[in-house]
């Protein structure tokens, strides 16, 4: 007698499909694509995996306020310089329709979002960059914003995370957007040597400017699994230097191993990694 046979059960519907393809029987307004493997995700579960694919654990890239909403304590966030606007300073062309084109499509003014909050109860500020305005590139008003959150926090005594994401400083804004680097910097600088924390979470991708002054310069920098974190791309480098690269160039994992990252943590367990930072920080008393 064939025992195998005998305990097999009966398939039912969706046995054999893969899992893309029964989600196609939803229709498609339902759900999104992970941009990595393309496992279909119901829209009305993404916030609650926040933003990660449960197949293949890709962290997607998410706008700012999302990153807000998962990660601060609900209700705490109150924002500060939201009315500041960029403007074309130096008149370069088609810029004034670009920044209308990038504030359609992010419903932002900027590339950054200040202001402070709690997480897990303690108090800090905060300033999140936004991809979908101009690839988070660091102009003028960006640079001016993050800033005033380190004066303020400065004043205030409170701790600043940096999430960043971003294709570097702004070109259309030339000298201007390359001098934000040193006028953060500077700020950052008076923020530290007055005893304050500076914590960055890096996200990916971020580059240029922004990986060259305020995202590498935090007393802990921590980055999301599989972020692109360069100065120039893999792409300009090889081109540069006519050879390949190795596996994972430029990717957290490379970039923790040669010690320029002190960890990589999962958005899963980034609230309790935040917290118990701001915990050691403040000395066990909630702010
Ligand atoms: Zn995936």
């Amino acid at each position: 007698m064939n025992l195998k046979k005998l305990f097999k059960s009966h398939k039912n519907k969706l046995e054999g499909t893969t899992k893309s393809e029964s989600a196609l029987k939803i229709p498609a307004e339902h759900y999104i694509s992970c941009t990595k493997c393309k496992n279909a995700i119901l829209r009305k579960e993404i916030r609650n995996l926040l933003y990660v694919c449960p197949a293949c654990n890709h962290h997607l890239r998410i706008t700012a306020r999302q990153r807000i909403n998962i990660t601060v304590d609900q209700d705490s966030f109150i924002e500060h310089d939201a009315s500041l606007m960029p403007s074309n300073k130096i008149n370069f062309p088609e810029y004034d329709e670009k920044l209308t084109i990038a504030a359609e499509k992010s419903g932002e003014n900027e590339a950054v979002i200040c202001g402070r909050c709690r997480i897990g109860g303690y108090s800090c500020a905060i300033f999140v960059m936004e991809s979908n305005f101009m690839m988070g590139s660091m102009g003028t008003i960006v640079g001016e914003k993050i800033t005033r959150l380190f004066e303020y926090s400065t004043e205030n005594r409170l701790p600043v995370l940096g999430i960043t994401v971003s294709g570097g400083a702004r070109m259309q804004e030339g000298m201007l957007s390359l001098m934000q680097m040193a006028k953060v910097s500077g700020a950052l600088k008076r923020h530290s040597d007055e005893g304050n924390l500076y914590i960055t979470l890096i996200t990916d991708p971020t580059s240029g400017g922004v990986t060259a002054s305020f995202a590498m310069l935090a007393d802990i920098i921590i980055s999301e699994p599989d972020t692109l974190i360069c100065f120039a791309g893999p792409r300009v480098i090889k081109q540069t230097i006519r050879e390949d690269l190795p596996e994972g160039f430029q990717r957290a994992e490379f970039i923790l191993e040669t010690g320029f990252l002190d960890d990589i943590v999962e958005r899963k367990d980034q609230i309790g990694y935040l917290t118990s930072i701001l915990k050691i920080h403040s000395k066990g008393g909630a702010g």
